[in-house]
């Protein structure tokens, strides 16, 4: 943070995670646990205590039960064994003794003296050197926050309920359940602790239109709800009590951007063809069936990625196969004759549902996600998978699998949609049986066998997001080392350029649905090493449709050339970025 000269203005600087500007006054939300609530009892308010308590522990059992016949059966027995493991925590005398002898010792609301008493278990039993009995802190936090939610009457969903008017929200993280309800509140922007430029809430953020800075390290702490600032979602900084001149100069930012947004209107009917001819697929990436909408409005040439996982999260039950079909069916209608590219669950990394307890892991982005997730949950697959193929014959439905490391999984992928179709012709439902299946390229080993894998895919679609994650072990969520976080490393370049030889050499195409396609000077990148297909947040289409058909691709091949004998990422980026910047100087302000 950097205070400027006698004025009050004080800027923060972050990480630029959604393009935009905007300014108003502060709201700073808090998870409930980060506060709870803290107030001294008088002597006769203590059995009023008591009763609030055993109600809120009986409410928490009655949800974890009604959570548990939900959910049964969609797991397997051991996993459901999680809930029996939660009604213990429950039933253990210790820990409510505890809570009640803090309260009467220290004479505090029945809050703060289950946290502290919750506290003080969790860390004894942290401290013991036996695996079973730290697992229990993790069911003991758990069902901590739902006891706490039950005495305060607030939970997660309520986090956005602080919010009346119109606001810049910030807070430590935001939850992408939370961003994904974003929508219908009047944010104006979001700034956050933690969380890289492709977190998905930054991703989220974007496909809203909402201006959002991330990385801000401790703001959250720093700022107070009702204090004014300027959020600037191009180069990630926010300036509290922002002086005159500073405002004056995003004033004229703000002119020049929306002069351009203008000018790129016009685009929306024209198609992303470039100088010399080549016709690119320029698509959206949506995570709700309403976004249809927003593809066509924006003049995209229908979806290259659904991420259907918002469909599972921020909700108590699973979605029906008949709920998922029409969500697809709605999409491929709305959009037809333009393919819609649907992604199978990629749950885990940073999106969980919230009534599906799977078990905490040290590496989420590492562990039990996406096709590995769905491999092994076949229920809940087959569900998703029977209702993309009935979908398909309501327009151009593909669908693609993510996370897909190598031929096995591939090959179990395709097998159970082998099983499905099966399924549905002997019950007489309508599917196109010729559907296309693609493969999510976004992980380092699945380029090392592209070729196998083109076999088994008509399609590739590069997920750069995860692909540099993985290839260059740098956590996307974590602002710490964002720094590191380069996609025109030299590794990165190549990988993608083998993934697109691979496809081309076995009659397959290839396109890119990470944030890497959004970019301008990355774009250029990408087209020039072959991708066919760039799919990004429908509100970033008509500044990429502007770059295509003002790009001659055949220099942008030579730059891609080049740039794969570079041996830096900087000496990339610088070049990509000159390149660019002649090539379309309206893309650019003076700041960047
Ligand atoms: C990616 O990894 O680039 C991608 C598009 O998938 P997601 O961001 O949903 O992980
Ligand atoms: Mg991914």
């Amino acid at each position: 943070m950097s205070e400027n000269g006698d004025n009050r203005e004080r800027v923060f600087r972050g990480i630029a995670a959604s393009e935009g500007v905007c300014q108003g006054k502060l709201i700073v939300l808090h998870k409930p646990d980060d506060d709870v609530p803290h107030r001294t009892i008088s002597q006769d308010e203590i059995s009023d205590e008591i009763k609030r308590f055993e109600k809120a522990l009986a409410q928490t059992r009655q949800d974890i039960r009604e959570v548990q016949e939900k959910v049964s059966s969609a797991m397997d027995a051991n996993e459901a064994g999680i809930f029996d493991a939660h009604l213990l925590v429950l039933e253990d005398p210790s820990l409510i003794d505890e809570a009640i002898r803090v309260l009467k010792k220290d004479t505090v609301n029945i809050e703060q003296a289950f946290h502290r008493a919750l506290e003080k278990y969790t860390a004894t039993l942290a401290a013991v050197d036996d695996a079973y009995l730290r697992e229990r802190v993790s069911d003991m936090r758990d069902v901590g926050a739902r006891v706490m939610d039950n005495l305060t009457g607030r939970n997660n969903e309520d986090f956005l309920d602080a919010l009346t008017e119109p606001a810049i929200v910030v807070c430590h993280e935001m939850p992408p359940s939370v961003t994904a309800s974003l929508g219908d509140k009047e944010v104006l922007g979001i700034a956050t602790d933690i969380g890289g430029t492709t977190s998905h809430t930054a991703i989220m953020a974007r496909s809203l239109g909402i201006p959002a800075v991330s990385g801000l390290v401790d703001i959250s702490q720093r700022v107070a709800t009702g204090d004014f600032a300027l959020l600037d979602g191009y180069t990630g900084t926010v300036t509290v009590d922002p002086c005159e001149q500073t405002q004056f100069e995003y004033g004229l930012l703000i002119r020049r951007k929306q002069d351009l947004a203008e000018k790129l209107d016009e685009l929306r009917d024209k198609p992303a063809t470039t100088l010399d001819g080549h016709r690119i697929t320029l698509s959206a990436n949506i995570e709700h069936p309403s976004d249809a909408q927003l593809v066509k409005e924006y003049g995209g040439e229908g979806v290259g990625l659904f991420r259907t996982e918002y469909l599972f999260i921020h909700r108590d039950t699973l979605p029906s196969e008949e709920e998922q079909f029409e969500a697809y069916a709605r999409v491929a209608r709305e959009l037809k004759p333009s393919p819609v590219i649907i992604r199978t669950l990629d749950l885990g990394g940073d999106k969980f549902m919230s009534h599906l307890r799977v078990p905490e892991e040290m590496n989420p982005f590492l562990g039990w996600r996406a096709i590995r997730f769905c491999l092994e949950e076949q229920e809940i697959f087959r569900a998703q998978l029977r209702a993309i193929l009935r979908a398909s014959v309501h327009g151009d439905v593909r669908m693609m699998y993510p996370m897909i490391s190598g031929v096995g999984e591939m090959d179990q992928a395709n097998a159970l949609v082998e099983e499905c179709k099966a399924e549905l012709r002997s019950e007489g439902l309508d599917f196109n049986p010729d559907i296309e299946i693609g493969a999510m390229i976004e992980i380092p080993s699945a380029v090392m066998v592209a070729d196998n894998l083109a076999k088994r895919a008509k399609f590739f679609s590069i997920g750069t997001n995860d692909l540099i994650q993985y290839s260059l072990a740098v956590d996307r969520m974590n602002e710490k080392i964002a720094h590191l976080y380069r996609p025109t490393h030299p590794a990165i370049m190549t990988f993608v350029r083998m993934t697109i030889e691979a496809s081309a050499r076995n009659g397959g195409w290839t396109g890119v649905c990470g944030e890497m396609a959004h970019d301008p000077t990355l774009a250029v990148l990408l087209l020039g090493l072959g991708a066919e297909e760039l799919s990004v947040a429908a509100p970033s289409i008509p500044k990429i449709k502007y770059l295509i058909r003002n790009l001659d691709l055949g220099a942008a091949r030579k730059l891609a050339a080049e740039a794969l004998q570079c041996e830096s990422a900087a000496e990339i980026l610088e070049k990509a970025t000159e390149f660019a910047k002649q090539s379309l100087p309206d893309l650019y302000t003076e700041a960047d």
